[in-house]
């Protein structure tokens, strides 16, 4: 039976044949396509070796061509964000204030001053205008930008601990996601982790008696996607910079986030600023520039500048450094900051600071452009991506329930993301909601396209 079906399998010649291939031979190497073809050759035959049926030419032919042009495609696509998650990991994080990309797209544009010094002609620093900025901004003696936070904490522990000892209180030796767990970096940096205090409270005196001629450092690591509530105790930024100052021990602070405004002003938690970091004396101070800053994928150190220049001098700076398109707009970011125009600037703090009034108008105005079929409720945008973990702002949302749509809220759900561009949505109990926070104004016209045909399959 495998045998017949097997047979009934046309040859990649015949399927080259066709105008199809022919027309994709024209554009790419024919090499490549017979490869594609070959590939879903093999599919079929693996297919029908479990007990399918040989396909027609002519669906080979179709199968051929979805996937050239799923391969031909850029990647990352676009998608809009209307899950009211602010910090999407999945979705990129952040989205990028316009000067930011208009600075990013004159750095790829052409030649740059990257590396020159253009009053003396000789070479100069890639950091040394976005050091200066972020001295002004954080209040700090010294920075570094890297390719990200994890990175960051690495080369900071690599350069200042490796071989030596850093205490980490129980509570904060986390897993921040997507494989970056506190123990192992500490490991991979050389660094030997010396765990103190309980799961849920931590003390001066942990770290006190934890102290030995090899320790190198106290890490501090915010809690910044989960949280310890009850009965517990951690120590303060300024006592433990105390006693590193009593008894010469570095004190490094991954804050995680990086807000450089106050997240108590939007009606959130307190999220633990650098600049308080800097001010209570950290040695180092890691962050990430696309979680709450609002740029693009980046790892940002602060601090003491003879810490900041052994970093500067380790072997992994080179290997971590920055690229100068995420330079570009950190340093554009990072500008509205400095002429405080963030807020109304840099997408997330728009998305976060907009308010329900705002935000319900816009779903009133989806609801009644796309028919009034969905219904505009109360309910909660996320900060998200290791920002403000259980933290929720409240919000409208335009909402899609049985049996208004058909199928349910995963087929409406499932429709908008096979739009064009992508919308993903988000499913609460039985109803789809889009949440207009996370949706870029310049965005609406395609979402509501995109929703318009979903609804209407
Ligand atoms: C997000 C996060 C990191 C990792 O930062 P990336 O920029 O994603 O590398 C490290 N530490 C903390 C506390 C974080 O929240």
């Amino acid at each position: 039976m495998d045998q017949i079906q097997l047979r009934n399998l046309p040859s990649v010649d015949r399927l080259m044949a066709s105008e199809a291939m022919a027309g994709l031979a024209a554009v790419y190497s024919r090499d490549w396509v017979v490869g594609v073809v070959r590939e879903q050759l093999d599919l079929a035959r693996k297919e029908i070796r479990q007990g399918g049926n040989a396909p027609e030419a002519e669906s080979l032919v179709d199968a051929v061509c979805r996937q050239v042009a799923d391969l031909t495609q850029t990647a990352p696509r676009r998608v809009i964000n209307a899950t009211g998650v602010v910090i999407h990991t999945n979705l990129g994080r952040a989205p990028l204030s316009r000067a930011a990309i208009e600075a990013m797209s004159q750095a790829a544009q052409g030649y740059s001053d990257l590396e020159l010094d253009l009053a003396t002609g000789r070479r100069g620093s890639r950091q040394s205008h976005l050091q200066a900025l972020l001295r002004h901004l954080t209040g700090a003696e010294a920075a570094l930008a890297v390719n990200n936070n994890a990175s960051a904490v690495m080369l900071g522990l690599s350069a200042l601990a490796a071989g030596r000892d850093v205490i980490v209180p129980r509570g904060e030796a986390v897993e921040i996601g997507g494989g970056f767990r506190i123990p192992d970096v500490l490991e991979q940096s050389g660094a030997r982790l010396v765990d103190v205090g309980t799961t849920n409270r931590t003390y001066v005196r942990d770290y006190e008696n934890a102290i030995t001629e090899n320790t190198a450092a106290f890490l501090k690591v915010h809690a910044s996607n989960f949280r310890v509530e009850g009965f517990t105790a951690a120590v303060e930024a300024e006592e433990l910079v105390e006693l590193g100052e009593r008894t010469g021990i570095s004190v490094l602070h991954d804050v995680g986030s990086g807000a450089l405004l106050p997240t108590e002003r939007y009606g959130l938690a307190h999220e633990p600023t650098p600049q308080e970091s800097v001010a209570a004396g950290m040695g180092l101070v890691f962050f990430s520039g696309d979680k709450l800053l609002g740029g693009p994928q980046a790892g940002i150190i602060v601090g003491k500048a003879d810490l900041v220049a052994r970093l500067e001098r380790h072997p992994l700076a080179r290997a971590m450094r920055i690229d100068k398109l995420s330079l570009a707009s950190l340093t554009a970011t990072l500008l509205h900051y400095l002429r405080q125009e963030a807020v109304d600037e840099i997408p997330v703090w728009r998305m976060i600071s907009a308010t329900e009034q705002a935000v319900k108008a816009r779903a009133e105005q989806w609801n009644a452009s796309t028919g009034s079929a969905g219904r505009v409720v109360a309910s909660r945008s996320a900060i998200g991506g290791g920002s403000l973990p259980g933290e929720t702002l409240p919000t409208w949302c335009l909402a899609f329930e049985h049996p208004f749509v058909s199928g349910g809220p995963e087929a409406l759900t499932r429709r908008l993301r096979h739009g064009s561009p992508p919308v993903m949505a988000r499913i609460e109990g039985e109803r789809a909601l889009l949440d207009p926070r996370t949706v870029l104004p310049e965005e609406e016209s395609d979402l509501l396209r995109v929703l318009k045909n979903a609804l209407s399959d």
